[in-house]
């Protein structure tokens, strides 16, 4: 089974390697250290065969002299038991042999390899049959036999040293060998413990962000805990992570409030304009009921009267609807404006004269205080001229009979004021800082002051907005109110 965590993994990994690396150091050095003890035994005794063949001949008139060669079996059995010597004619017959014959499996002995070695600068070790064992090979000293400068055959000379044959005989043998594997598989040990305190430590930052991703999922970024990182800290892929994470969670945290932030907004602002819409159609149905209830019973005038009534409210709902689509459409982030270069003088004085009856209706002055030269403004013509539009009806709606509204231009340099100015009611210190707020209405509007959605004020501050701008107010109740907002002067071109 494949560990989960990062860290076992890791240390799965380096234990693997490290066995593997350890297991094939061992055997490259057995190996190794074998050949060169055989190399070494192998050119010790080099010259020992020639040696032997040239204390006495072994071969006399193509027969072998069985005093002699037992004479050379009996000296070496004293010098050294382990060497084996064996003559052999041209062909590799073994003809004699120092050893008891039922130990003896070959008859013969493949010549190729003693050829090699009677070769001058031959590549040691050079291993030969061994007359023993029909599959084994071992290390020799050969020399040819001649008479009369012809070969009679070989002295074939095995060289002993079963013990370093093999692994378990070398360790056993040679305590050298035993400490080397020692310190081997201690230094193995070693690596791995450090290997596994290191990756405990790399692991160790990784595991205390993923508690804290883990902590973020469940309880946002607040109770996450990301590990604080400072200044001095080294910058790598993990602080990174650590820091964009961090980074991320707040963010997402932002998007989180600010998506239950706009989700309430927009339950207020549904809750708000059902109220509003309520109220005239029920009116609206109110007098349509009457008509239909009482339509044989009601005289002439009284007909004329609830059908106003219904006129009047259904225009009022009309004119709800526009004002919020309107105000919807403005507060849409990609709203485009369509700047232009125009006269607000003149816009002022066309503003006016459309609320001129209005006016005269409320027996109202309305004067309008505009200079002889101003220059013109950049901005969206129809969009200011909501503005003021708003602005107008307003202060002739908030102003009792015989009053005064004024809409005024002033300024220069740069920017141009407008001021929409009345002698009305007034705004109390109260209801001044939320009257921009969409829907709101003066306590003393709501239900009985004149009809209005409570959203002219909020369309006409957005407008102003949007054109890097804001809508000033000042008021006094009994007094009067006054508001104003300024605009860029248009850039004068070079024909000018
Ligand atoms: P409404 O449709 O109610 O007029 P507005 O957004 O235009 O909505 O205005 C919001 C509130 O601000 C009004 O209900 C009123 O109480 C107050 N207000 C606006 N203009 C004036 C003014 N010129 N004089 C006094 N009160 C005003």
């Amino acid at each position: 089974m494949i560990p989960r965590s990062l860290f076992a993994r890791l240390v799965t990994v380096l234990l693997g390697l490290l066995t593997a690396i350890g297991v094939f150091y061992v055997a490259l050095s057995i190996t190794t250290t074998r050949l060169h003890i055989q190399e070494i035994t192998q050119y010790l005794h080099r010259s020992l065969a020639a040696d032997l063949a040239g204390y006495k001949p072994l071969i006399k008139e193509n027969n072998v002299d069985k005093a002699a060669l037992k004479n050379v079996f009996d000296m070496l059995m004293v010098v050294n038991p382990a060497i084996e010597v064996y003559l052999l004619d041209a062909e590799g017959r073994i003809l004699g042999f120092s050893a008891a014959p039922e130990k003896i499996k070959r008859d013969r002995v493949a010549l190729d390899p003693i050829r090699a070695f009677v070769q001058d600068g031959a590549k040691l070790p050079i291993r030969g049959d061994d007359p023993r064992n029909p599959t084994e090979q071992k290390i020799f000293s050969a020399a040819a036999i001649s008479q009369g400068g012809r070969l009679q055959g070989y002295l074939y000379v095995v060289l002993g040293g079963e013990a370093y044959d093999s692994v378990a005989g070398m360790l056993e043998t040679s305590w050298i060998m035993r400490l080397g594997g020692g310190v081997a598989i201690a230094s193995l040990i070693l690596i791995a413990a450090i290997g596994v305190l290191l990756f405990t430590w790399l692991t160790r930052r990784l595991r205390r962000l993923t508690v804290s991703v883990e902590n973020f999922r469940l309880g946002g970024a607040k109770g996450a805990d990301f590990p604080k990182l400072r200044q001095s800290d080294g910058r790598d892929e993990i602080d990174e992570l650590t820091r964009t994470f961090a980074e991320m969670a707040g963010r997402i945290d932002d998007q989180v409030e600010a998506l239950a932030r706009a989700g309430a907004v927009r339950r207020e602002l549904i809750t708000n304009i059902s109220h509003d819409l309520r109220t005239p159609l029920a009116s609206l149905q109110g007098a349509i009921e009457t008509l239909q209830m009482k339509e044989d019973s009601l005289s002439a005038e009284d007909r004329r009267h609830y059908l106003d009534l219904a006129h009047k409210h259904s225009q009022r709902l009309g004119r709800l609807i526009t004002d919020l689509f309107e105000l919807t459409t403005l507060e849409s982030e990609d709203r485009q404006l369509h700047i232009e270069p125009f006269s607000l003088a003149e816009l002022v004085q066309d503003v006016a004269q459309r609320f001129r009856a209005m006016a005269d209706e409320k027996n109202l002055r309305l004067e309008v205080d505009i200079p002889l030269n101003s220059s013109p403004v950049q901005g969206d013509i129809g969009l200011i001229e909501r503005v003021l539009a708003n602005l107008t009806e307003n202060a002739i709606k908030y102003t009792p009979a015989g009053g005064k509204v004024e809409i005024g231009v002033s300024g220069g340099n740069g920017r141009i004021t407008a001021r929409v100015s009345d002698t009305g009611v007034g705004i109390g210190a109260d209801d001044l800082p939320h009257i921009f707020e969409r829907t709101y209405r003066a306590a003393k509007d709501r239900g009985t002051g004149p009809d209005g959605a409570g959203l002219g004020l909020a369309i006409a501050k957005r407008i102003v907005e949007l054109h890097d701008s804001t809508l000033q107010v000042e008021s006094r109740p009994r007094h009067g109110t006054s508001f104003s907002f300024d605009l860029a002067t248009a850039p004068t071109t070079g024909a000018d």
